[in-house]
């Protein structure tokens, strides 16, 4: 692989680091950023490593006023060994690029932004947790950044890398969660942004999300935008569910994002010969599925949990135990071989771990 040359300021004062013990989600950040400019006709410069610090930007930038931006979600997993593992790193810098386009921004050269992400997590080692579950989250993005209120593509961007240690998902065994299925906001259309990596799709999904945890659900499933009864996500995750042997995820539609975790389970269960397809499937057939008795399990996927079992679903009044509100042995194999192979300590048949 190319490596990008880079400039490298290091900072003078490094941070106190939080307990490794008590992280949480995207609270703390490590002691330097990458940055990268792009100027039309110029195109991408000035790469640079230098003290993580807050940005300074025009209040006209065309990111605060009509959203062009796009973000990526990775971890980086030091093993036993102490090696530094990426899962699928390449995955993560295509589909930057699908959102970049969706959004009528510049495309990044993946290998230069794998390149950097590497270098700047070399400087970072030290920062990277060794605990069980833990790893350093990588936030990759892009902001228009021209100071211009006409709507239309800017014409200066700016892409960053962040990383933040995190903490377990899971700190007291998986624990299935309760979802509520919205029938009343939707998170995308077919012909929006739903397949992009884009920061407007969670801000028009924030307020579903917050009137299921006042009723006491973690997240939302939500439904297709067109004629409310196809299943598309839940809460930030692809989904899954196991009815009668198989496993079966919503089919890719134009408003489903598509996961670098969904892509891996849908391998990962061809190699295991276990049943999987990708087709529509409605609430109603969950619902039907459920009266038979063969709905058996249910789960999300996605980078900060790997894998989330879904125990209750409840809609429109009735509430659907899956499992008896206990992990399936599917999602605990998934999540066993996924993290497994992540952390080192799995054989990895696909090659999906990728050392810095
Ligand atoms: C990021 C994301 C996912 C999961 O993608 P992974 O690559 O598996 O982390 C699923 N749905 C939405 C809406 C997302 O933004």
């Amino acid at each position: 692989m190319k490596e990008l040359k880079l400039e490298v300021i290091l900072s003078t004062e490094k941070k106190q680091k939080p307990s490794f013990d008590h992280l949480e989600f995207g609270k703390y950040f490590t002691d330097h950023m990458f940055i990268w400019n792009y100027t039309e006709g110029k195109g991408w410069h000035d790469p640079r490593i230098v003290p993580y610090q807050p940005i300074t930007l025009d209040p006209a930038a065309t990111v605060f006023h009509y959203g062009q931006t796009v973000f990526e979600g990775l971890k980086a997993y030091m093993t036993k060994d102490e090696q530094i593992l990426l899962f699928r790193p390449d995955e993560n810098f295509k589909r930057f690029n699908r959102s970049n386009d969706r959004l009528v921004m510049p495309e990044l050269d993946e290998e230069g932004a794998l390149s950097a992400l590497k270098q700047l997590i070399q400087i970072e080692r030290d920062w990277i947790p060794t605990a069980e579950g833990t790893s350093l989250y990588i936030r990759p993005f892009m902001i228009a950044t021209e100071a211009f209120l006409g709507v239309h593509p800017a014409k200066t961007y700016q892409f960053m890398i962040i990383l933040s240690p995190v903490g377990a998902y899971y700190k007291e065994g998986i624990n299935p969660v309760k979802i509520a299925v919205e029938s009343e906001y939707v998170r995308a259309v077919a012909g929006g942004t739903g397949n992009a990596k884009t920061a407007g799709n969670y801000a028009a999904s924030l307020k579903a999300g917050e009137i299921a945890s006042e009723n006491g659900y973690s997240q939302v499933l939500w439904l297709d935008g067109k004629e409310n009864q196809y299943i598309e996500e839940v809460g930030s995750m692809n989904v899954f569910f196991k009815i009668n042997g198989e496993v079966i995820t919503p089919a890719l539609n134009g408003s489903i994002l598509e996961g670098i975790t969904r892509k891996s389970v849908i391998e990962l269960l061809n190699y295991m010969n276990i049943p999987i397809v990708e087709r529509k499937i409605s609430i109603h057939e969950i619902q039907q599925a459920y009266q038979d008795g063969v709905l058996e399990e249910a789960f999300g996927s996605g980078t900060a949990a790997v894998i989330s079992p879904i125990g209750e679903l409840l809609w429109k009044n009735e509430k659907m135990v899956i499992n008896n509100g206990e992990i399936g042995s599917v999602s605990k194999q998934v999540y066993d071989t996924l993290t497994g192979i992540q952390n080192g300590i799995k054989e990895d048949p696909f090659g999906w771990a990728v050392r810095v």
